[in-house]
């Protein structure tokens, strides 16, 4: 680990497990590899299979083995949320002692209707127990607020200056189902922070997860990284591109086929490579791709 620690630049890619590798991770993952690569950083793999069954390891071992053939190799070794429960506890438990937490027994449907609605559920001043409820943050509590001015504005590389109202826009939000299973937001701030992440490069669709990510992050006395979201790849229906409306798997079994891919990455990445026909192997690519990505970034 002390190698990491050395690093001024620690970068990732966190797939979820959830479907074979497609064009929309693929050009995550090239734009998050290539801002490694310009900042002489490290970059790593972490599975988020936070929210899935041990069933899916072999799509995540899929995942690694096509990022591997594309040229994509994890600087240290992959980690997976679904191993790392004890971690995400202890945060728990810090968070449960700066007193910010309520237990939470709104149903599924209950939890549905007020997403995005704000404010607190209607269990807050119940006082349920918190070992066998689901978990709620209170952000009216006099610790969350001492942090939200800090964590409701931050500057995206990519996407700008972004600011959220968390009270009204978000509300009181779930850090543990009553299963037990630990929310996204809790995993990936306990994981970037132990994996020493300094710049977090994600698609556009979590950039206004971030506040809440950011929250999290100073209650646990946890730095933040910097953030870049990109634009997404959408599909022919205006979402983001996924297994559900038509996203294909990725073929990467041949050269060509690994060179076909990541040419129409990089061009959804609007990378302006060679037309030349000088890019004939995956390490030309990446030089190109390096140098491109050098340029678009001046
Ligand atoms: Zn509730």
């Amino acid at each position: 680990v002390t190698h990491l620690a050395a690093a001024r630049y620690i970068g990732r890619f966190a797939p979820s497990p959830t479907g074979p590798l497609h064009l929309g991770s693929l050009v995550t993952a090239v734009a998050s590899f290539l801002h490694a690569r310009l900042h002489h950083g490290q970059w790593l793999i972490r599975v988020e299979d936070i929210d899935h069954t041990r069933s899916l390891s072999k799509v995540a071992e899929q995942h690694i083995r096509d990022l591997s053939l594309l040229g994509m190799h994890s600087d240290a070794a992959v980690v997976r949320q679904s191993q790392r429960q004890t971690y995400y506890r202890q945060a728990l438990s810090q968070l449960e002692r700066l007193g910010v937490l309520y237990g939470c027994q709104c149903s599924r449907q209950e939890r549905a209707n007020q997403e995005g609605r704000g404010g607190c559920c209607l269990c807050f001043g119940k006082n349920l127990s918190l070992a066998n409820h689901a978990l709620r943050i209170h952000l009216g509590a006099p610790a969350v607020q001492e942090q939200l001015t800090a964590c409701q504005t931050f500057y995206d590389e990519k996407m700008g200056r972004f600011t959220q109202d968390l009270s009204t826009q978000v509300g009181d939000f779930v850090l543990r189902r009553a299963d037990g299973a630990i929310s996204y937001q809790l995993a990936v701030v306990v994981d970037d922070a132990q994996q020493q992440i300094t710049h977090v490069v994600r698609g556009a669709d979590l950039l206004d997860n971030t506040p809440r990510q950011i929250l999290l992050q100073r209650l646990l006395q946890l730095p933040t990284p910097s953030y870049a979201h990109i634009a997404l790849v959408l599909a022919a229906d205006g979402k983001k591109l996924s297994k559900q409306n038509g996203a294909s798997a990725l073929q990467v079994n041949t050269p060509q086929q690994r060179l076909t891919c990541l040419l129409e990455a990089a061009a959804h990445l609007h990378l302006n490579l060679p037309q030349n026909g000088s890019i004939n192997t995956l390490d030309q690519f990446w030089h190109a791709a390096t140098l491109a990505a050098a340029l678009t970034t001046q």
